[in-house]
């Protein structure tokens, strides 16, 4: 099967946009009194891998379905590569799906299975076999084309789901929740599999999932919804370290929120007053609001020396958790709780060296600290 058709470039010499574009402007869905996606502006590049990442009930699948055409917008316009699609069937929109609850057919094998989506399209019998075939292939299921589903394991099924998706050459890919019900290691597999894939095929994933290690594995950019709304996107490491408020930071994972009053703001950066804990610079992103945190990571606080230079202070140790590959310990500091998580590796490391704090015996005096550009100001919502 070629893949030329589904390239991230543009076509050379052509001057034909390269496929797969997605846009939402201003799309809205409301169920009666419920608004289930609210003005949602969306763009996703050709060959971009963008996760709607939020909790159950924030508009995602909703989102998703617009998109697919399984389900019509109140308001708004979606469009694929930049012509309006609100008006074509799903069938018309040359996207690939694969949804948790769209299942596959229990009385065709899984070749005609993957062919069904072709016979949809009236491509002819024999060129029909062929593509499934090659589909599944590609999904490292050749040899099992003759299985039934019940004949399949679950990991199997998604993975028919998805050659059934990718054997018409879809533009881009929607993917809701695909592995939610596979197990975690199968999980991880799935996970690096369809990034192989879909960075081989140059093709555009929009993803969604409720999972934020599954969303920082797989995107190139995170877009957290909340509400029916985007409350904030970027590259995953900019969402997971530079959150724009007080409940991005905690749904992307744990984090020591420190209150704080503003003394100055200049562009990037913000001296900010922790109270017990001082004056520090932190990392600003123009968010503004009635309350303001600091958001620090918990592998970003550090044990000190307390000669070294730049943010910290002085804490007492309250218990320390080994965790296996990490160690929690849980600290006070000017009159807040903190959590401090590093690598078991570096705290037998440090113990070796008998540096600062390397008995970490509950009650001891230690030192912890932090780089400036890993503190986040962020808005207090709650
Ligand atoms: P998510 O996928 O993020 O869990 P959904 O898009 O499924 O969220 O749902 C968003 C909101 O819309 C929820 O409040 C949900 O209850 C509501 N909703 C979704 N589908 C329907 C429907 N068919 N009828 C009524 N309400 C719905
Ligand atoms: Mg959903």
């Amino acid at each position: 099967m070629t893949a030329s058709v589904i390239s991230a470039e543009s076509i050379p010499g052509t001057g034909r946009a390269a496929q797969g574009a997605i846009e939402l402007r201003q799309v809205s869905k409301h169920y009666g009194d419920v608004v289930a996606v609210d003005h949602l502006d969306l763009t996703v590049q050709p060959g971009e891998f963008v996760t709607l990442l939020g909790p159950s009930g924030s508009g995602k699948t909703t989102t998703m379905m617009m998109v697919a055409g399984f389900e019509e917008h109140s308001a708004g316009t979606v469009l694929i590569d930049g012509a309006p699609v609100d008006s074509l069937p799903p069938r018309d929109r040359n996207l690939g799906v694969v949804f948790q609850n769209y299942a596959l057919f229990p009385h065709m094998s899984a070749l005609e299975n993957v062919e069904f989506a072709l016979r949809m399209r009236k491509v002819p019998r024999a060129e029909r076999r062929q593509r499934a075939s090659d589909a599944l292939d590609r999904v490292g299921l050749g040899k099992m084309g003759d299985r039934k589903p019940r004949q399949l394991s679950g990991g199997q099924q998604q993975r028919v789901a998805l050659a059934r998706a990718l054997v018409f050459n879809p533009a881009a890919l929607l993917l809701d929740e695909p592995m939610a019900a596979l197990d975690k290691r199968l999980r991880e597999q799935m996970q690096e599999e369809i990034k192989t894939l879909q960075k081989s095929l140059g093709i555009t994933v929009l993803f969604v999932t409720h999972d934020q290690d599954e969303a920082m594995a797989m995107s190139d950019r995170i877009v957290v919804m909340k509400d029916g709304k985007i409350v904030q996107s970027g590259p995953p490491e900019e969402v997971y370290n530079h959150p724009t408020t007080d409940w991005v930071a905690s749904f992307l994972g744990d984090t020591n929120l420190i209150p704080c009053t503003v003394v100055e703001r200049n562009g990037e950066e913000a001296v900010v007053d922790l109270g017990g804990l001082g004056l520090a610079r932190v990392r600003d992103r123009g968010a503004s609001g009635e309350n303001y945190a600091v958001s620090i990571r918990p592998e970003h606080l550090k044990f000190r020396t307390r000669a070294s230079a730049g943010n910290g202070c002085a804490a007492t140790l309250v218990s320390s958790t080994n965790l296996g590959a990490t160690v929690r310990h849980r600290l006070t500091a000017g009159g807040h709780e903190l959590q401090l998580r590093e690598l078991s590796s570096d705290r037998s490391d440090r113990s070796a060296r008998g540096d600062g704090g390397a008995g970490i015996l509950p009650d001891e005096e230690l030192w912890v600290g932090w780089d400036a550009d890993k503190a986040q100001l962020l808005v207090l919502e709650s």
